[in-house]
């Protein structure tokens, strides 16, 4: 069967913290995870159904896992769009073990006729499955094992409220504070054996965008400048010219989002602009704009997201260097 993987709780992924003490950040919804998964362990109980949500490259995957690691089980791992035919979903499910894990990935994007086998599975623990059309069709029963979802979504609100309730606890991760990012970066780079000053591991986690897959990433370019350019060694200038050569400004600003400024503001006299005529105009797709640009933009303050459409703030137009025609304040909203 295709669309899912047996991922063990020593990822392929050697910068993956595997243990909640090693996850930084997101204090409250860490707090909550591990409550529960204490009170589930000290019951003797299998732990509850969770959902997880935020931008990519926050640790939602990396959280399932540590989940996973501290139940003591391997998860089963999967993403909503891969399901294609409730013979995907009833395959995997009969395949988990008491007590395992299901980690659903981009769960907003599950079909809504395999999303409905997921209710029963999820609140009773059994299938009911419709085999055969017409006079002929009748329901078979399966008895599942005992089980605990964990769905991760970059689009909560994509989620509908039947699926929704069904989740015992509800955690949204959001961006990383700038020292987090900086511890992260720092650990990261220990695991890849490269020293790095204090000063450097900041200015990487300031451009950084909040998100520890981009803090990796970015690390991972530095090391491969520094080795080229300057035999290895890191410094905080060298940080900078490294990720100015990828065109990313001292706030984390990068060429995709300048550009969305640049034309909201040239092509939409700064907005109100609708959401699929801004992604046709920068080639990009909505999902991206939404999931990726747009959050961070609006949270920097150069985006407002409003009734009528997206509208570039005075501060867009400084960014970009040009004098803004509207006071910031007469900006319909
Ligand atoms: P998501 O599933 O939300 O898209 P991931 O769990 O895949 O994000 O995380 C992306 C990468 O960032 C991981 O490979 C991991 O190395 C790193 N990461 C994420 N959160 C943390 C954290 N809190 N501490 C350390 N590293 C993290």
């Amino acid at each position: 069967m295709k669309g899912h993987q047996e991922i063990p709780n020593t990822s392929l992924d050697s910068l993956r913290p595997s243990v909640f003490e090693q996850f930084y950040g997101q204090e409250k919804a860490v707090g909550r995870l591990q409550l529960m998964v204490e009170a589930a362990q000290k019951r003797g109980d299998v732990l509850r159904h969770i959902l997880l949500s935020g931008p990519p490259g926050l640790g939602k995957t990396t959280l399932a896992n540590i989940i996973g690691g501290t139940v003591g089980t391997n998860v089963k791992t999967t993403s909503g769009p891969l399901l294609e035919k409730a013979g995907d979903l009833v395959g995997l499910l009969t395949d988990v073990p008491h007590g395992g894990v299901l980690f659903i990935d981009e769960i907003h994007r599950l079909q809504p006729a395999i999303e409905e086998y997921l209710y029963s599975a999820m609140e009773d623990f059994r299938l009911d499955i419709v085999i055969d059309q017409g006079p002929s069709a009748r329901s078979i029963r399966l008895n599942l094992a005992k089980f605990t979802l964990i769905g991760a979504t970059t689009r909560s609100g994509m989620i509908s409220s039947p699926l929704r309730s069904r989740f015992d606890m509800t955690c949204r991760l959001d961006y990383y504070s700038v020292t987090h990012l900086q511890k992260i970066v720092e650990r990261s780079a220990s695991l890849l054996d490269l020293p790095i000053d204090a000063a450097s591991a900041s200015e990487i986690a300031r451009r950084s965008r909040g998100t520890p897959r981009i803090a990796n990433n970015l690390l991972h370019w530095v090391r491969d400048y520094a080795q080229v350019r300057f035999s290895g060694i890191v410094t905080q200038e060298i940080v900078v010219r490294a990720l100015t050569m990828l065109e990313i400004d001292e706030e984390g600003v990068d060429r995709m989002d300048k550009h969305i400024l640049e034309v909201l503001i040239g092509k939409f006299d700064g907005g109100p602009v609708g959401i699929n005529s801004l992604a046709v105009a920068v080639g990009e797709e909505v999902g991206t704009l939404e999931e990726v640009h747009e959050p961070y933009l609006i949270m920097q303050g150069y985006l407002q997201r409003t009734a009528h459409g997206r509208v570039a703030t005075a501060r867009a137009y400084q960014k970009i260097g040009i004098s803004s025609p509207v006071p910031h304040e007469s900006i319909p909203k």
